[in-house]
């Protein structure tokens, strides 16, 4: 391994030879097709043992964000359950194999989050196949753009909101029952939550929406010892921004605008989720930790 996340590096030109690309895939999209290849951390997360035989349910752990997390979880010793589509069954296959390659479990439960049955499901057939749950990783989500509200389809708008946050109740409601103290749950939210896109309405809103589920939730389990928190990623090259997540023109300049100058990887989010994940973060509650190349946050 010549480097890994703990190299001395600097940020500004870390990952200087991985530059946005103008590209489509049709919906939900695969990193098998992915061009240029994100990094996931294959070749340089190093875990030390902070997640020593935890339990971990991840939604969208077949690709971007949620796949670099499954893969730190599995190196740090967590036992995964990864949530995904029936279509990346290909992407899902593979951080499976280099889950198992790091000495734990990894269970594939494909479907759909915008069944509620489905939802309640996943989280079943994690405890049954995982022996419990003590990290529950709400991140699989919605992003389409749309330049104009007058033509921003009601099934989009519906869509959106039933992925991002109906799906997060319901696994969370399913999950809590089950989560012994010290338990964390972690939710995906977004930059967008505060400085949304004139194009991403519907989007935005289901991550602001994720924020202050969030922190609701967090006072209302602290006193359980569950912990509830959230990660606001930045711009990140991931297959869902390629799956009409940005306007095609937009791709190619993708992360410019942060103070880095540049879009951030999958890689670089994992150890929000880690730390978030691990008891060396047992005093923050209801936090959002905002991992996007330095743009201002409230
Ligand atoms: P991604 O495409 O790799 O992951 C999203 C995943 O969501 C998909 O892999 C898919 O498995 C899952 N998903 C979508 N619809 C689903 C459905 N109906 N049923 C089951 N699974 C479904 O992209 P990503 O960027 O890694 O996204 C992960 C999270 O990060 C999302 O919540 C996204 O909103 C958030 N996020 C991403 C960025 C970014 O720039 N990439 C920025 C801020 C927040
Ligand atoms: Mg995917």
């Amino acid at each position: 391994m010549a480097r890994d996340q703990y190299t001395f590096t600097n940020p500004v030109e870390l990952y200087a030879e991985i530059t946005p690309k103008k590209g489509h895939q049709p919906e939900p999209g695969l990193d098998a097709d992915l061009d240029p290849k994100a990094d996931l951390g294959e070749d340089t997360y190093r875990g030390t043992g902070r997640l020593k035989g935890r339990k971990a349910l991840i939604t969208g752990a077949d690709s971007g964000i949620g796949a670099a997390t499954a893969i730190a979880f599995a190196r740090e010793g967590a036992d995964v359950a990864l949530s995904y589509l029936p279509a990346e069954e290909e992407d899902a296959a593979r951080i499976a194999g280099i889950i198992e390659e790091a000495g734990v479990t990894a269970l594939r439960l494909p479907g759909d989050l915008r069944s509620k049955d489905y939802c309640r499901d996943l989280v079943a057939k994690t405890v049954e196949g995982l022996g419990g749950l003590d990290i529950l990783v709400n991140n699989g989500g919605k992003q389409v753009y749309s330049e104009d509200i007058t033509t921003l389809d009601d099934d989009q708008f519906d869509d959106t909101f039933t992925t991002n946050v109906d799906a997060m109740f319901w696994i969370t409601k399913a999950a809590v029952p089950h989560l012994v103290p010290g338990s964390t749950i972690i939710n995906t939210t977004s930059i967008q939550a505060y400085s949304p896109s004139e194009f991403l309405v519907d989007y935005a809103s289901t991550k602001a929406t994720i924020n202050a589920f969030t922190k609701a939730l967090a006072q209302q389990l602290a006193p359980k010892g569950i912990r509830v928190n959230a990660v606001a990623p930045g711009p990140i090259w991931t297959p869902l921004q390629v799956t009409d997540g940005q306007p095609p023109e937009k791709l190619e300049e993708f992360g410019e605008d942060t103070p880095l100058g540049r879009m951030g990887q999958p890689a670089e989010l994992a150890p929000a989720y880690v730390f978030l994940a691990s008891p060396e973060s047992s005093f923050v509650i209801g936090e959002t930790l905002n991992v996007n190349g330095g743009k201002p946050t409230p």
